[in-house]
């Protein structure tokens, strides 16, 4: 594998909305767009989009704009969608039932391909096509597997518990749906999303900003 492209966070974080916008437009048979549409769509402003794609080299020209093919295969390739990625998430309650009904294919190559749960009465099931295990065997599926990825959707009250157990397998990152703050060596990244903070601090933004002004 070639050497991965060190660009700033902020602009990674952008490169999947970028990605998504410039399917639908390859689909629809555009060959160029300019930073100004591309801005519009994607809601960020053009100057932002101008230096995140300055960074892979790809300089649009005045006047014609940015080469449509180009820019999505090298987003293709820099953000691995040849690949697919495998996840396992951990803890089959409703967000993780939401989750693994959720089709993430449909739009980047991530999959859920194992859950797993300590409720007897849902190991063995299929929930939306993936199979729930028994905790007793974590470690040994995401070895079968090589997943680099968990995603934790259980109490807070067991999310450290797990995590002690996760990082000792070949996992790299953490997506946690838990309100836990987790203790983990710095070889391994955490994804820390609480929808309940999300939406307050939100209901505080829509209160006291104006309205015109973009909420990021
Ligand atoms: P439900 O209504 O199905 O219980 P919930 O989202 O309200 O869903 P939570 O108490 O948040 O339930 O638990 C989420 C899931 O995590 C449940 O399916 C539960 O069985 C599972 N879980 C709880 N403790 C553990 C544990 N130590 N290891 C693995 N899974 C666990």
């Amino acid at each position: 594998m070639s050497e991965p492209l060190k660009i700033p966070k902020a602009t990674a974080k952008r490169l999947p909305l970028y990605y998504r916008f410039l399917q639908n437009l390859y689909r629809s048979g555009k060959q160029r767009v300019s930073s100004a549409e591309l801005s519009e769509a994607v809601k960020v402003d053009s100057a932002t989009i101008r230096r995140d794609f300055s960074y892979f080299g790809a300089l649009g020209k005045k006047g014609y704009g940015y080469n449509v093919h180009y820019l999505l295969s090298f987003f293709r390739k820099t953000l691995n969608q040849d690949e697919l990625t495998k996840v396992a998430l951990i803890g089959v309650g409703n967000l993780g039932t939401a989750l693994l009904k959720y089709n993430f294919t449909k739009n980047n190559n991530t999959k859920i391909v194992f859950a797993f749960d300590n409720n007897e009465e849902k190991i063995g099931t299929l929930v939306g096509d993936v199979p729930v295990f028994g905790m007793d065997e974590l470690e040994e599926k995401l070895q079968e597997e090589g997943i680099q990825v968990a995603i934790l959707t259980v109490p807070s009250g067991v999310a450290q518990m797990i995590t002690d157990r996760l990082v000792k397998t070949n996992v790299k990152g953490i997506v946690n749906f838990t309100p836990a703050r987790l203790t983990v060596p710095s070889s391994i990244s955490i994804h820390h999303i609480d929808l309940a903070v999300e939406l307050q601090s939100f209901v505080y933004f829509i209160n006291h900003y104006a309205e015109d002004e973009t909420i990021v």
